[in-house]
């Protein structure tokens, strides 16, 4: 491991119970690594059973405690994430957009040929936007260094991880969708029709997997940051984000029908899961900021 990764800022401890103001750790506090009790140490000292520094531990997973090279690396996942969100909605704006204008049948040769165009575009922008999304959330879960064994919630994390790699079937059953239809690689029918299958399946689950897990671990990384309100914007998104996409996929069935109330309600609908993405990259956006907050804190300390 990176010995970068254990250095910690020198933050200041004033609210830490248990700590005298000259910083002698007076309560029964455990090593955020390895549970040895750091009573009668200095909270600049190392926890003399694994060398990790005893000041993060003493203040309880408070990022500003922690290594600045890890809450760096979770500010860059957040970034990644960000982005990736913001080109999700954009094209889900695009799609309405464009669905709308289909759905009326208002749509000459010429802008036709555009559309395909446009459509063509917008796939190449969501493939890679995927693929933004997946390695953002795999660097924002990166493991904590040194509460790593202290991590009581760490199943949250691991969730998440779990589903980043499930979802990872998606873009990799695109690639080979692509790969066959370019390339016409001598593969077997039966054997393609089980990898979109499996690939469908573990996206299905991933999708599952991934929102739950990454908004309970949202939620664990709120409280490690100033009390915003990232808690309570997850715990809402999850069951808000699912009723804007089931309300998002009715229109299919209202804009078929003949104009009218009900086709009018399908228009209002079919921005629904628009609605819930940006819902979700305000959510990223203030966990970015709370990030970028904590490393300037850091940054005055060091
Ligand atoms: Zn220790």
């Amino acid at each position: 491991m990176d010995e970068a990764e254990f250095v910690t800022p020198d933050v200041a401890v004033a609210p830490a119970p248990g700590v005298t103001p000259d910083g002698l750790i007076t309560a029964d506090v455990a090593c955020g690594r390895c549970a040895y009790s750091l009573k009668g140490l200095n909270i600049a000292q190392l926890c003399p059973e694994c060398g990790t520094p005893a000041r993060p531990s003493v203040m309880g997973g408070r990022l500003e405690a922690a290594s600045p090279a890890y809450v760096t690396r979770l500010y860059h996942g957040a970034i990644c994430v960000s982005v990736a969100t913001a080109l999700i909605i954009v094209l889900g704006l695009v799609q309405v957009v464009t669905g709308v204008i289909s759905a009326f049948g208002l749509v000459p040769t010429a802008v036709q040929v555009g559309l395909s165009i446009l459509a063509l575009v917008a796939s190449i922008v969501g493939f890679a936007g995927l693929v933004l999304f997946l390695i953002g959330w795999w660097v924002l879960t990166a493991p904590d260094p040194v509460r790593r064994a202290a991590m009581l919630k760490d199943r949250a994390r691991k969730t998440t991880r779990a589903g980043v790699l499930l979802l990872c079937s998606m873009p990799i059953a695109i690639a080979i969708g692509v790969g066959i239809s370019v390339v016409g690689l001598a593969i077997g029918a039966l054997l393609a029709v089980f990898l979109v299958l499996g690939a469908a399946l573990a996206t299905f689950a991933g999708l599952f997997v991934h929102y739950y897990g990454s908004l309970n671990y949202l939620i664990v990384l709120s409280e490690r940051l100033d009390p915003g309100t990232i808690a309570v914007r997850a715990t809402r998104l999850m069951w808000l984000g699912p009723l804007l996409m089931i309300l998002g996929s009715c229109p299919s069935l209202l804009l078929g029908g003949t104009p009218g109330i009900a086709q009018s309600i399908g228009l209002v609908l079919v921005a629904a899961p628009v609605v819930a993405w940006v819902l979700y990259w305000v959510l990223i956006e203030e966990l970015r900021q709370g990030l970028k907050d904590v490393r300037q804190a850091q940054t005055n300390v060091a």
